[in-house]
């Protein structure tokens, strides 16, 4: 398998990326990997039982190395315990399947926790994306086992908050292409770019139970 070093990505053609899909959308095609879930903006108070062993379905296909996008927004989208009830019913599907979740995080940093927590399922891997907090609220969700994937727009004291063995890097809406936000990340740590798409393919590697090659 060749190198994926961008986390998280809406471009359907990404190469070297996770492309964040809807399960009603997932149609996978040779040589690229995904995430699948219910973004947040969307009308999650809708979905039905049905929706959800879609995801299910989804989840468990090899070309998916994620759960998500998923998580909470405290500006946009359905009322918050809505919200986080979907985000749940995402880490339970992770652990069936034994993936990882890829959370979107507006403002909702202790729910997601509170939420995660109370559901028993700490133990699911949670990628924070598109990291934008500042170094506290980084110690926090670190602190709490999470990974965190910088993108175009960061905070550098986060990153230099974040262990490297818990740092990915993101396009996302793909507005900065992903070679652009590892130079900016590395010189937030005084490294080079390359080291920092190092850092990231292993790290997707690693956490997404990769193997080289
Ligand atoms: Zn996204």
């Amino acid at each position: 398998m060749m190198d994926i070093i961008d986390c998280h990505s809406h471009d359907v053609n990404a190469a070297s990326a996770i492309i964040a899909v809807d399960p009603r959308q997932f149609d996978p095609q040779p040589g690229k990997y995904y995430s699948v879930g219910y973004h947040p903006w969307h009308d999650v108070a809708a979905l039905t039982d049905d929706d959800f062993a879609l995801l299910d379905r989804c989840a468990a296909h090899p070309q998916v190395l994620a759960v998500g996008e998923t998580g909470m927004d405290a500006l946009r989208g359905a009322d918050l315990d809505v919200q986080a009830r979907v985000f749940v019913r995402h880490l339970q599907i992770a652990a069936t399947v034994g993936k990882p979740v890829i959370a979107h995080n507006v403002r909702t940093t202790q729910q997601i926790l509170a939420a995660r927590r109370s559901a028993g399922l700490g133990h699911v891997a949670l990628v924070i994306h598109g990291m934008r907090g500042n170094g506290h609220v980084a110690r926090t969700l670190l602190d709490a086992g999470c990974y965190l994937s910088y993108g175009s727009r960061f905070n550098a004291a986060a990153v230099q908050a974040t262990p490297l063995e818990r740092l990915l890097i993101e396009t996302d809406d793909g507005l900065v292409g992903i070679h652009d936000v590892a130079t900016a990340v590395a010189s937030a740590l005084h490294l080079t770019t390359d080291e920092i798409l190092g850092i990231a393919a292993g790290n997707i590697r690693a956490l997404m139970g990769l193997r080289e090659g």
